[in-house]
């Protein structure tokens, strides 16, 4: 018998019974979810973060998840996918609290108090916000995004920075260093694919401006944010007290 390059490998495994086998077919890995606390993924509709929700939930970090819509921008059919999005993380995360916000009065106020090229970078700052503050209340202890280094004009360094300063919560994005095709191998690979390339409209895309900023500057966005002061407060706590929530 050559021991260093056997033909077959034999494995015994002694537990309450005794397994003996020689072929190993790799699972999706990771750590049991639960064993390493909660997180709250900002899920949209589209390809990058049930990608980001599946790789926190497989270093065994149970996903609560929050969605912003923006009726009647955005239709029912919009708010189905992300539903159907969810149900198809939870079958490698567990059971998903899915948090729906109407986000529509935010928007347009934004949309009317802050320069347009602005928008993009203050709405992500203000869905920061209202998901740090639901996370308090379900015992989130991170956000998760879908974002990746260059993708779009929000997903800048610069652009990351400003939107992390509207939270004090880490921020997780496990797949800032990917491309894109290697986010569109994962997901393919999750089965979220196929439900993510349906063309359902997204609250972002619908209110950005032809020339977004992609070198933000944080104090320009704070002073934009204080002509926000009158109402905004307000407009947030709405939001929240009229969250739908849904276990997908
Ligand atoms: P995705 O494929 O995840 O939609 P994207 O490439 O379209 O990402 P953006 O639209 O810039 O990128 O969004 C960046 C991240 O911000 C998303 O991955 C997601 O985590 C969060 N996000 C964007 N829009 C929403 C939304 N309507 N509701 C919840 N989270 C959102
Ligand atoms: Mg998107």
């Amino acid at each position: 018998m050559d021991v260093h390059k056997p033909d077959v490998m034999l494995h015994v495994e002694v537990r309450n019974k005794i397994n003996i086998y020689s072929h190993t077919i790799p699972g999706p890995g990771g750590m049991p979810v639960g064993t390493n606390g909660k997180a709250m993924l900002l899920l949209s509709g589209g390809i990058d973060s049930p990608v980001a929700g599946y790789m926190i939930a497989k270093r065994g970090v149970k996903i609560d998840a929050v969605y912003f819509h923006a009726p009647p921008y955005t239709s029912e059919r919009a708010k189905q996918k992300v539903i159907d999005l969810a149900k198809l993380v939870s079958k490698y995360s567990g059971p998903i609290h899915l948090h729906i916000v109407n986000f529509t009065d935010i928007q347009l106020y934004i949309y009317d108090k802050c320069p347009h090229e602005e928008l993009t970078i203050i709405m992500r700052r203000y869905m920061m916000r209202i998901a740090e503050r639901l996370s308090v209340e379900s015992g989130s202890l991170a956000l998760i995004t879908g974002e990746s280094i260059g993708q779009v004009a929000s997903q800048t360094m610069q652009s990351l920075t400003a939107t992390d300063a509207a939270t004090t919560m880490p921020v997780f994005r496990p797949v800032i260093g990917f491309d894109k095709q290697e986010i569109v191998d994962v997901s393919e690979k999750i089965g979220t694919y196929e439900t993510s390339v349906l063309p359902f409209e997204d609250c972002c895309t619908i209110f950005v401006a032809k020339h977004p900023v992609t070198k933000p500057n944080l104090k320009m966005i704070e002073r934009s944010e204080e002509k926000l002061e009158e109402k905004i407060g307000e407009l947030v706590e709405t939001a929240i007290s009229t969250v739908e929530k849904v276990w997908c």
